[in-house]
């Protein structure tokens, strides 16, 4: 009987365990994204799970929601104060700067597979860790690589057969065009601050542009007739974001420009852009989101060095295949279950089971030394195509037997026709 007086442990609120039956669907997410992204030019990088904290203070941007609600942030024993990656853009710039790459041919064209640590407010596909794939072109500022880089994102999507997905897409300007459109922002808003709701005024000094984007209702109202930065960005920020169309029209990518998109990283300049169903209407439903940041690398201490990318939540997309019907269910792991009878058989249905293996059949054994009616119950519920019985009495005189098990044929073998006769039975029988 379990003891009252121990806990039973749960996951920490906002995180879950990945299961068989989601690790797969997670594999063939990440199994895409690879092959475009190595399409697309790029290596790999695992940079570590935990940096300094300063790194993300200053690279993510002190008066963001992330550095300053949540982060994982923790002393270690030696007294450095480190913090659980919240983002992957941070540590790979890092380790751009760290390892010389500046001396590589430009871009460096970096992808990641990572988790991501939050401390958000858990709800529907809002996670304390998720996972996601990432990709970085660091080196240049160059309209196609904005372009290649959308694109990348998009072949994802499509790889995985999502139709229903678009990309929005909006030029943010950099330091200096926002010098100039904040304050004609802040003028739209100003006199209805009463009205606005109190997380986004909280906003009001240190990020202005994410009044555009906010969800809440009390604040959404207000944003009618709100100055567009696009209609005030410099002559040559201007002609950089029509340069990235045309790129994109040039490679048959659809996009939709969305004015009102911002980003809520401090460190995103120019182009900005976000995957969603084409139905969207929530903030939880961004699969892919990224855009330019030639800022960050100096705000960590390099050399002024720009860079684009995007991170894609793949429980976000695991979720939204789901919906759309795209996963299929896996194949059954077993093929075939060796079923024992009798003294001794266990031993050699053991071999068995292990020369079936190195043939490439999956391969399980039926434990427990129940009755065969039991072990062959045991082979439908896990989805076993073929038994092999072996009882005793067979195996002296060196046989087994072989038995379908949708059809319920059964043939006997000698041991060392087991592989032989499920190679043909399993390669010439049409498979429904
Ligand atoms: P959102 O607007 O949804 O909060 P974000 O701007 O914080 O997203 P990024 O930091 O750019 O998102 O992360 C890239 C992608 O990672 C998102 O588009 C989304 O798919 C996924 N993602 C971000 N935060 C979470 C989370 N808490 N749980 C699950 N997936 C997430
Ligand atoms: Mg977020």
């Amino acid at each position: 009987m379990a003891d009252s007086n121990v806990r039973q442990f749960q996951t920490p609120r906002g995180t879950r365990d990945l299961l068989p039956q989601d690790y797969d669907v997670h594999a063939h997410i990440l199994g895409h994204a690879r092959e475009q992204a190595r399409l697309a030019g790029f290596g790999f990088i695992e940079p570590p799970t935990f940096e300094h904290a300063e790194l993300f203070a200053r690279g993510v941007g002190e008066g963001t929601d992330i550095v300053e609600k949540e982060m994982y942030i923790f002393d270690d024993r030696g007294g450095d104060r480190l913090a659980l990656r919240p983002e992957g853009t941070a540590s790979v710039c890092r380790a751009y700067l760290q390892h010389g790459m500046a001396n590589l041919s430009q871009p460096v064209k970096l992808a990641y597979h990572l988790p991501i640590f939050r401390y958000e407010r858990p709800q529907a596909g809002r996670f304390r860790q998720h996972t996601q794939f990432g990709v970085e072109a660091i080196g240049v500022r160059d309209p196609g690589l904005d372009a290649e880089i959308i694109d990348l994102g998009w072949r994802i999507a499509q790889s995985l057969g999502l139709r229903d997905l678009k990309i929005l897409l909006n030029s943010i300007g950099d330091v200096e065009d926002r010098r100039s459109y904040v304050p004609l922002l802040k003028a739209h808003f100003e006199p209805h601050l009463e009205r606005i709701a109190p997380d986004d005024r909280a906003r009001w000094d240190r990020a202005p542009m994410r009044l555009l984007d906010s969800k809440d209702d009390r604040t959404r109202p207000l944003q009618q007739g709100a100055p567009i930065i696009t209609d005030h960005l410099r002559p040559e920020s201007a002609a950089y974001y029509y340069a990235v169309k045309s790129h994109l029209e040039a490679l048959d990518i659809p996009y939709e420009e969305r004015p009102t998109l911002v980003r809520g990283l401090d460190y995103y300049t120019h182009t900005v852009f976000e995957i969603v169903p084409a139905d969207a209407d929530g903030s939880q439903v961004t699969v892919l989101a990224g855009g330019r940041y030639d800022g960050l690398i100096e705000q960590i201490g390099g050399p002024p060095t720009p860079g684009i990318g995007f991170g894609m939540g793949i429980e976000r997309m695991a979720h939204h295949l789901r919906e759309q019907g795209l996963v299929d269910d896996p194949e059954p792991a077993v093929e075939v279950l060796i079923a024992s009878l009798g003294e001794g058989a266990e031993i050699a249905a053991s071999g068995i089971a292990g020369a079936l293996r190195r043939h490439g059949f999956a391969a399980t054994l039926a434990f427990g030394g129940r009755s065969l009616k039991a072990q062959l119950r045991q082979a439908n519920r896990i989805g076993a195509r073929y038994a092999v019985i072996a009882g005793a009495r067979d195996l002296a005189e060196g046989r087994v037997t072989i038995r379908d098990l949708a059809s319920s044929e059964q043939w006997p073998v000698g041991l060392d026709d087991v592989v032989g006769k499920l190679t043909d039975l399993a390669y010439t029988q049409p498979q429904d």
